[in-house]
């Protein structure tokens, strides 16, 4: 990556490395008061372009690539490019203004036409989106397949296929992919491996222990955490992390994110150890009682010991994050009733907030479809399944207003 122009003075201060622990560094890596005015907190860079004192070294930092420009290169961004890099355990990382952002720039980038990616067959909606409308139209071939039998990637793997690309825990069904094992078949045929995380967040899966090269973070959710602001991340090797900073965002797809974001995730970033563990306490707690209840078909918890996932969460998984589904015997029109019945937990889509969220996706896919005549539901979606992201909210009243919600479905 290329050195940057803002401020460097003594690193003394504050040695930040692996040897701190996580939460240490989600607080203090890559940032140094000193050399920022003795500023505790980070300054918003709010400029769109740089001055040079002389056409020099106007042209050195052409030379080292993007420091010219907002789009390539801000000192706020780059302290949360280094620190999420530290956290997730990558060489390097590249913050664009969305998750979606990040998707496109890693396969706008990395694939061209006749290539072949690799996915689970459930995903976020959006992606799924882009890999059936979008990438096809550059001649990129999407190939989904159940991937939680790791041994179905060996018949579809071939010459042309770039990548291997699967949300853990996955959206919205909470289903566990073993990392891995993924991971290691994928390398045997000399395939790159690329991981959603944003389930689960660095606090909780750090992709790259588990052998995968390349991590995906939609921000908006646990990363930044307060439901505020829309970014995204991708962590990997400095190499990777370089093309797609110099192609992808630069001029592919120029999704650069706005420094004053950028400091509202360095903001959340420092809770995020701690809002884990809350929201996987809750979550767990949560997720017992709905597994108890006459009303619920079935939950869909990983670190339920009754999840099929459950002892490859263990391995690859520090905890539990605030995520699951479930669906009701009641069906498609019971999770619509007990929806509506919800006095504490917000209907909304989006997920890893401090407030508790529920969604239901076969009544938004009915919806949409009044607009988008191809709109469906996600393959292993069934039409009972309501997905809750359990926020910060006290414990009893979670647990209260399910059940009262669960008491006449
Ligand atoms: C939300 C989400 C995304 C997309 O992120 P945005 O920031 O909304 O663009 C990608 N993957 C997963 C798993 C998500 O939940």
């Amino acid at each position: 990556m290329a050195e940057t122009n803002m401020p460097q003075t003594a690193k003394a201060t504050m040695p930040c490395n692996t040897e701190l622990g996580f939460t240490t560094r989600a607080i203090h890596h890559g940032y140094d008061p000193v050399g920022f005015s003795g500023a505790v907190q980070p300054p918003v860079f709010l400029t769109s372009t740089y001055g040079f004192p002389n056409v020099e070294a106007n042209e050195a930092a052409a030379a080292m690539g993007g420091m010219l420009y907002a789009r390539e290169y801000n000192p706020t961004t780059e302290i949360l490019e280094k620190r999420l890099a530290n956290l997730e355990g990558a060489e390097a990382g590249l913050i664009l203004a969305s998750g979606m952002a990040a998707f496109g720039t890693l396969t706008l980038s990395l694939l061209s036409q006749g290539d072949e990616l690799i996915v689970h067959r459930t995903l976020y909606p959006n992606t799924v989106a882009m890999l059936e409308n979008g990438l096809p139209r550059f001649g990129i071939k999407v190939v989904p397949v159940d991937l939680s039998d790791p041994a179905n990637l060996d018949a579809v793997i071939t010459e042309r296929t770039c990548l291997v690309y699967f949300e853990t825990p996955v959206n919205p069904v909470c289903e566990v992919l073993d990392i891995a094992a993924i991971s290691s078949r994928a390398h045997a045929a000399g395939v790159r491996v690329a991981v959603d995380s944003t389930f689960a967040s660095p606090a909780l899966q750090r992709p790259l222990e588990h052998g995968a090269d390349l991590v995906l973070h939609s921000l908006t959710k646990y990363i930044n955490g307060h439901g505020d602001v829309l970014g995204g991340a991708l962590l990997g090797d400095g190499e990777t992390i370089h093309k797609l900073h110099e192609n992808g965002l630069r001029y592919i797809t120029g999704a650069a994110l706005s420094p004053m974001a950028a400091m509202l995730v360095l903001r959340g970033l420092k809770t995020l150890p701690l809002r884990m563990e809350r929201h996987g306490a809750t979550a767990l707690a949560v997720a017992q009682m709905l597994a108890a209840h006459p009303a619920v078909a079935w939950v869909s918890y990983p670190f339920l010991p009754s999840h099929p996932g459950y002892a490859i969460a263990r391995k690859q998984m520090a905890n539990g994050s605030g995520m699951m589904a479930l669906g009701l015997h009641a069906g498609f029109e019971g999770a619509r009733r007990m929806m509506d019945r919800l006095r504490v937990i917000t209907r909304a889509v989006s997920l890893g907030d401090a407030e508790s969220l529920v969604t239901h996706p076969a009544s938004l896919t009915r919806a949409r479809l009044s607009i988008r005549e191809d709109a469906h539901m996600i393959d292993g979606v069934g039409d009972d399944l309501i997905r809750l992201s359990i926020g910060l909210e006290d414990e009893a009243d979670l647990l209260h207003d399910l059940d009262q919600a669960l008491a006449r479905v």
